[in-house]
């Protein structure tokens, strides 16, 4: 339902009460109304529910002493005084012409009253485009800039997309003044619709531009360069403003939303800002501690693993993980310890291992209460 049917409804009919019903009254009306008019009461009969509807919208806009009043001016307007419904196709007595210009504020009324803005007939800007990318590991961990080819309409490249022949300027339409809408005579009422000569655009071009046809806008590819932030994750969306598809007449371009996927590493996982390594030791190793060399982004370290550490144990190498940028903090890098067990003994191997089992007197397993 646009505005001037919701106009064309009298609420006050809808109510059943006079136009100078006091609020209480209003109030009264209505709520009998509803109670006879509720889904609830009425299961299954559109008319009622219809009904219902209308006098919920009608109650809306006359229980607010200012929509009231607005909804009361506008009507005044539009010569429904009578408050007989319907559009008159005459005119003001005397034949005087009502614009929606001339009133200046008839369209905020319009707009206060239903909780609409004024629709915009005028130029529109550009749509969005989306793309995709797929990154490598460190350069999403590091920061990229990447090229990305697109193909789509973009701004022509004869005319920069003012659709004039090169040396020549559009014009401001002379139909509508460059506003891009006219409003045409419709009995009493003024309404705006885009300009027929210019299509809304507000200006002619006398001389098209040959490539584009006076369009402004071209299908052709382009190569845009992509700044990738430092740390980007998978699943991340990139916003490049004005990138998308190029506005109507002159409107700002759409964006470009790039969806940026990550390959994975063959070592490092990632958690948010850290990394993630998985370091095999021998039972040896992890029993009596050893420095293990581990590769990080930047070339290995060494870590120190104490005596007796525990399949799984995870040690955080500060500052190893993610750089910082902006306000985020940099990453660690989180080594998890991996006791590693032979599937193949040599023959020494597994005597050495036998003497060690007959010295070891402490069974893990004692808490379980079975031996
Ligand atoms: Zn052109
Ligand atoms: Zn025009």
């Amino acid at each position: 339902m646009n505005n001037s049917e919701y106009l064309e409804k009298d609420f006050y009919k809808v109510l059943g009460v006079s136009r100078d019903a006091s609020a209480a009254d209003i109030k009264k009306a209505y709520r009998k109304l509803a109670q006879k008019l509720h889904p609830d009461a009425n299961p299954g009969d559109k008319t009622a529910e219809e009904r219902f509807k209308e006098v919920g919208r009608a109650y809306g806009v006359l229980s607010d002493p200012k929509k009231r009043a607005e909804y009361d001016e506008a009507r005044r307007l539009l010569g429904a005084g009578a408050f007989g419904g319907g559009f008159p196709g005459g005119g003001f007595p005397g034949g005087t012409r009502v614009r929606v210009e001339d009133f200046g504020g008839l369209g905020d009324l319009f707009g206060n009253l239903f909780g609409g803005g004024r629709s915009q007939t005028a130029a529109r800007r550009g749509r969005d485009v989306e793309s995709e990318v797929t990154l490598g590991f460190e350069e999403a961990v590091r920061g990229a800039t990447i090229p990305l080819q697109l193909r789509g309409p973009a701004p022509c490249h004869t005319c920069h997309g003012s659709g004039a022949r090169p040396g020549t300027l559009p014009r401001p339409c002379p139909t509508c003044n460059g506003r891009g809408t006219v409003t045409r005579d419709q009995g009493l009422f003024g309404l705006s619709s885009p300009c027929p000569t210019c299509q809304g655009r507000g200006s002619v071009i006398d001389d098209p531009c040959p490539t584009c046809n006076g369009r402004g806008s071209e299908i052709r590819s382009r190569e845009l360069r992509v700044r990738i932030p430092v740390g980007v994750s998978d699943g991340a969306t990139i916003r490049l403003k004005g990138q998308g598809e190029p506005g109507q007449a002159g409107a700002p371009a759409g964006d470009l939303i790039v969806k940026v996927h990550v390959s994975p590493h063959p070592l490092f996982g990632r958690q948010g800002q850290d990394l993630t390594i998985t370091v095999p030791v021998t039972f040896a190793e992890a029993a009596l501690g050893t420095e293990l060399k581990v590769p990080t982004l930047d070339g290995p370290i060494t870590l120190k693993v104490p005596p007796g550490t525990q399949n799984g144990r995870v040690f955080r190498v500060r500052g190893r993980g993610v750089p910082g940028a902006g306000r985020k903090h940099g990453g660690d890098l989180m080594v998890a310890v991996e006791v590693a067990v032979p599937e193949k003994l040599s023959r020494k191997e597994r005597e050495l291992l036998r003497e060690f089992a007959s010295l070891s007197d402490l069974s893990p397993r004692t808490h379980l209460g079975v031996e």
